[in-house]
């Protein structure tokens, strides 16, 4: 049975590309049948910042990212922190050690560092001159005797069988890979704690791992995995690298430059599906990644992925999801491909009641929070806001700021500025704010079709164009150049309100 593994290291929050990660994993696990594994690897204690394993589980939470196995859910694999696993480590290395794929190394840092700097001086490719692996049996027994510190390095030139080209599912075949490996890596510190790459190894194999997805960063690491598969007398599982994950303009996106952090996205009020159906898309569609805007992506790739703006639920992507269709080109992430994913994700969730009472309770709190004296921040008047508001909502969170007049009322600014954006003498405007009002007091049904229909009597009968009679309107009501029709804001606002306010603006 196919089984996948997100394998985090606890060094700080989570972030869009441990995300995207985690991601794919899960996609290929489902989509396969299979399962994965949240494995935390946190051999490396100095790099280790506390609270970070809460925050990778939060953020797997809110995308509802659902691990099969890992911290919290336990299973035959266990346990899935590596600093809970050393044990495991120092078996796989003294078999290294037995079999002479690996050596006992015991040169001082002051050494190592003066042989780099010797062997990078003579132009040499080489990084250590192997000077530990001609000490004899008994020397290195009488150096551990005496309790000097050491290492664990893997022998890389008995490497059996080393492939001249490493596969990768998304990247093929890689040419001289190994040149940029350091010579003899270290496979066990002095410390008795494993480094990445032997634990990573060593777990991938207990574990059962069948397919290694993980970012770009660990291709140049792929080469030195295999030679410990190969030195191990072991079976490799597949492995697929994912791109870098880039900016529009072609910058990589850093920790550093802010933006990538989940927790900023759960903040900004994104909906988890839409962050996920754009971070599955962007590499996965494969024409259109660069394209500025929504209407230029429309374009079907050769290998039909869909394109990168395509609004598909986390089922619908597992479904449609197809691994040969990745790209190894790098990844960009377009904001505004958010935005618009974020929109529509919305939008699919208005169409449904359950959803949208959800939403609404949601929000509620932050409009209460934003209108304290309004008594328009009920639940039940919020869903109304927000079909009202439909597809002008680019995260829920806009909701207060996008039309503070469904709570309040508007202030207008300036003198009469609504006839002038109107274009019409403030005379006719007064008189349409008039006119309007008397036959809204007396319109029998208040729902959307009768009141449309009497506005457009009312705007017949005034002899003015459409637009400037619904600039008039619009303003009086809402305070505000656009936003949604007349007929829908009368509507919402009620009877007694839009009196109210037609007669205000008048004053
Ligand atoms: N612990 C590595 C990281 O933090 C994972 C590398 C791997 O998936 O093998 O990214």
């Amino acid at each position: 049975q196919p089984l996948l593994r997100f394998a985090p290291s606890p060094t700080g929050p989570l972030h869009l590309g441990g995300l995207r990660t985690a991601l794919l994993n899960h996609i290929f696990a489902r989509k396969l049948g299979g399962k994965w594994i949240l494995r935390i690897e946190d051999t490396d204690a100095a790099r280790s910042v506390p609270g970070s394993v809460q925050g990778i589980q939060k953020g797997l939470e809110w995308a509802g990212l659902d691990y099969d196995y890992g911290p919290g859910k336990h299973g035959p694999h266990g346990p899935y922190f590596q600093s809970e696993r050393l044990d495991l480590y120092r078996t796989y290395s003294d078999r290294l050690l037995e079999s002479g794929h690996a050596y006992r190394c015991f040169c001082s840092a002051d050494r190592l560092a003066q042989t780099r700097e010797h062997l990078a001086r003579a132009g040499l490719n080489s990084t250590y001159d192997k000077r530990c692996l001609s000490l004899t049996e008994e020397e290195v027994a009488r150096r551990l005797r005496a309790g000097e510190k050491n290492i664990v390095r893997l022998n890389d030139s008995n490497i059996p069988s080393r492939p001249s080209t490493t596969p990768d599912i998304i990247f093929g075949h890689l040419r001289d890979a190994h040149a940029s490996l350091p010579t003899d890596p270290v496979l066990l510190k002095s410390d008795l704690f494993p480094t990445y790459h032997l634990a990573s190894v060593v777990d991938d194999h207990e574990m059962g791992i069948t397919h290694v997805l993980r970012g770009e960063e660990w291709l140049p690491s792929l080469p030195l995995h295999l030679d410990l598969y190969a030195s191990l007398a072991l079976k490799p599982p597949q492995f697929a690298h994912l791109p870098l994950l880039l900016n529009p303009d072609g910058t990589k996106m850093s920790k550093r430059k802010g933006d990538v952090q989940i927790e900023d996205y759960i903040q900004r009020g994104w909906e988890p599906e839409a962050v996920l159906n754009w971070l599955a898309l962007a590499g996965w569609g494969v024409h259109g990644e660069h394209a500025a805007s929504p209407s230029s992506t429309t374009s079907r790739s050769q290998n039909h992925a869909p394109d990168s703006t395509k609004v598909m639920s986390l089922a619908e992507i597992i479904q449609d999801f197809d691994l040969s269709a990745l790209t190894h080109r790098r990844t960009v992430l377009d904001p505004f491909k958010l935005e618009y994913l974020n929109k529509h994700h919305l939008m699919k969730m208005y169409a449904r009641d359950d959803e949208l009472q959800a939403l609404a309770e949601r929000i509620h709190p932050l409009v209460k929070e934003t209108f304290p004296q309004s008594s328009y921040t009920t639940v039940p008047y919020i869903k109304q806001a927000i079909l009202v508001l439909q597809g002008r909502l680019v995260t829920l969170l806009d909701l207060p700021n996008s039309a503070p007049y469904l709570f309040i009322p508007p202030s207008y600014n300036g003198s009469e500025p609504w006839a002038m954006m109107a274009g019409i003498p403030p005379a006719d405007g007064l008189v349409v704010l008039d006119q309007t009002k008397k036959r809204l007091a007396i319109v029998p049904d208040w729902n959307e079709k009768a009141l449309a229909d009497a506005l457009h009597e009312e705007n017949d009968a005034s002899g003015l164009n459409s637009r400037a009679f619904m600039t008039v309107l619009r303003h009086a009501l809402s305070g505000m150049k656009s936003g949604p029709s007349v007929p829908e804001i009368v509507h919402i606002l009620g009877r007694e309100r839009t009196i109210e306010r037609l007669e205000h603006a008048a004053k």
